[in-house]
């Protein structure tokens, strides 16, 4: 049986992504590759091999599940994970040897507690809200903090980070930032507390804030090959395509409706596609009417509302096109291309939320692996 719905991970645009990043930051700056949601949608594990061949010097991940997934494929190297979780699963970081983020004393309690049970030391990284308003103490809470931890004798003090709200529009609010993360940094090594690393740079420090890489980075979204935002000097290639197939066509007479809320009508004499994808496959619903396609190299606009496991494509005259063609969502096709940033504009949405929510069903087929 042939694919109805699929996507493709190009392994070559990744690393080549990858030294993209390396050339920006330096040898001298770590790398902290972001995997968090199965890499962006683009499957964790291959994503995290090829990465890893391609010389990143640890992970970050968003969940427990993550990080053992990476050891179960036997990856011995750092993995920090960049949230916060229930001290239950405390155990966990020791038994997986991965890096927990800190921003509470009952979480490092427990974490010591554990440690202390089988005699090993576990790094951490503490996490500091220089204005993202999420996670981590703001930095005049900081000091009395690590204070409070100081006897804690199984936990290290490896890491510690900030992170970047607004580093697309506002780059005086970014800077200040980065400022208040340097003056702490520089108060606690006063205090003569010291950590091996310090990092605030996502994708868009990364490549709008050389200030911002301290001694280590976390690049997301770029490693994939999208932007966060317009504009952005670098060049990067998409990694993920995403694809399907034409699977009925019928001839259309001017003045006919097309799918729920009829609010598509037929204008003349037109050939209307149904292709295998709909929004529970991670085709958001957004695209209603607005979207466009490639089938064939040529670009078609989708007719009508998207459905659950379809949509309706106008092939306007085309006769060229036929039942089975592969349609193109994200990615390219000849000469035309439609990117995941364009796709978000459509759907009045970010990259992020389009690729990670491309359904985990939907298989991925690796090129370049
Ligand atoms: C997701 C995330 C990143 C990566 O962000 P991108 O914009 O994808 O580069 C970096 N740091 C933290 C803490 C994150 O949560």
């Amino acid at each position: 049986m042939k694919r109805q719905v699929w996507v493709d991970i190009d392994l070559e645009a990744l690393s080549e992504n990858l030294k993209k990043v390396r050339e920006l930051v330096g040898d001298s700056v770590r790398i902290a590759a972001i995997l968090k949601q199965s890499a962006y949608g683009h499957g964790l594990i291959p994503v995290a091999r090829k990465l890893y061949q391609g010389g990143i010097d640890c992970f970050g991940v968003a969940s427990i599940n993550e990080a053992i997934q990476l050891r179960e494929d036997g990856y011995r190297g750092q993995i920090i994970l960049l949230s916060i979780v229930s001290k239950e699963l405390a155990p966990f970081f020791i038994r997986f040897g991965i890096t927990p983020t800190v921003a509470e004393q009952s979480f490092a309690q427990e974490l010591n507690y554990q440690a202390k049970k089988i005699n090993k030391t576990i790094p951490i990284h503490i996490k500091v809200d220089t204005g993202m308003g999420r996670l981590g103490f703001y930095p005049d809470q900081t000091y009395s903090f690590l204070e409070k931890i100081k006897g804690l004798e199984f936990i290290s003090l490896e890491g510690i980070y900030t992170h970047f709200p607004v580093a697309d529009t506002n780059s005086k609010f970014t800077v200040q930032q980065l400022n208040i993360f340097q003056n702490l940094i520089k108060e606690l090594k006063e205090k003569n507390i010291d950590f091996k690393y310090y990092h605030s740079a996502n994708s868009l420090g990364v490549v709008n804030y050389p200030d911002s890489y301290l001694n280590m980075v976390r690049p997301g979204l770029i490693l994939y090959g999208i932007k966060p935002s317009s504009n952005l000097a670098i060049e990067v290639k998409p990694v993920l395509s995403f694809k399907s197939r034409i699977i009925f066509i019928k001839e259309v007479p001017p003045g006919k409706t097309v799918g729920y809320g009829s609010d598509f009508v037929t204008k003349g004499k037109t050939r209307i596609a149904t292709v295998s994808v709909g929004y529970a496959d991670g085709y958001p619903w957004a695209l209603s009417n607005c979207a466009q396609v490639l089938i064939r190299g040529k670009i078609f606009n989708i007719a009508g509302r998207v459905c659950m496991d379809h949509i309706m494509v106008d092939l306007g005259s085309d006769k060229e096109i036929k039942k089975g063609d592969v349609v193109t969502l994200i990615g390219k096709d000849k000469k035309e291309e439609i990117k995941a940033e364009k796709v978000a504009k459509w759907a009045q949405t970010i990259p992020y939320e389009i690729v990670t929510r491309i359904s985990a069903e939907i298989p991925r087929h690796y090129l370049g692996s």
